[in-house]
């Protein structure tokens, strides 16, 4: 079995990432467990491939082992893609985009929400169509990168619905249901989502990387 060191402190994308690694033979390990000193990380890329590079080369030189990050968030067709990669900092400015040169911090889910629904609250159902969106990038010690996006299509709602998950999962229905990701609970979510995605991508990518 791997170990890959997860770039993420993110539990609850730890959980959901091992879920799936698990399945490839793949045993995920949190950058604390690896040993890795506590560090920030700024994300300053503008898109979630560089973002996610960022943090797996950081934690990479870091450890010295192979390493793992995510970049996720959400992309809402009607706010011109945002929030995009100020998913998890969306409530930290006003508008639908950071100052120049502003990274900002994360805020909280609930306030990330309130002002999602706000600024969709007038646009029809049909309409309100968004995606979540993963890169995971997987980066070696000799310096391969393994690239793998996941996407997965839905539709927001203007309530919040379900105690599962976590982010904007109350506000988001895949196509092809008609719960949200927090209503449908980790099995149903885990087997379609943007996460799960891009880790078959990324399983496909390693079987066809063996030397
Ligand atoms: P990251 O940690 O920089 O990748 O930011 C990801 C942010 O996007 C999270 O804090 C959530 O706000 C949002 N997000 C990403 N994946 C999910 C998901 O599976 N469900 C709900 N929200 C998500």
């Amino acid at each position: 079995m791997n170990t890959i060191v997860a770039a993420t402190r993110n539990k609850h994308k730890i959980k959901e990432i091992g879920a799936i690694t698990g399945k490839f033979g793949m045993e995920i390990i949190s950058r604390d467990d690896a040993g890795v000193p506590h560090v920030e990380i700024p994300e300053t890329g503008k898109t979630f491939e560089e973002n996610s590079y960022i943090k797996a080369y950081e934690i990479m030189k870091l450890c010295g082992q192979i390493t793992v990050a995510d970049d996720s968030g959400l992309v809402v067709d009607c706010l011109d893609g945002a929030p995009g990669v100020y998913s998890a900092r969306f409530a930290g400015f006003d508008g639908l985009w950071p100052e120049e040169g502003e990274e900002g911090v994360d805020t909280d889910d609930g306030d990330n929400n309130a002002k999602l629904i706000r600024l969709v609250r007038d646009v029809p159902y049909e309409k309100r169509t968004a995606r979540f969106v993963s890169v995971i990038t997987m980066v070696y010690p000799d310096g391969r990168t393994i690239v793998a996006r996941g996407t997965v299509e839905g539709h927001l709602v203007l309530e919040a619905r379900g105690g599962g998950g976590f982010g904007y999962d109350p506000l988001f229905v895949p196509e092809g249901y008609d719960k949200t990701f927090g209503e449908l609970g980790p099995e149903v979510k885990n087997s379609i989502s943007h996460r799960a995605r891009a880790l078959e991508e990324l399983h496909r990518k390693l079987e066809n990387s063996v030397e």
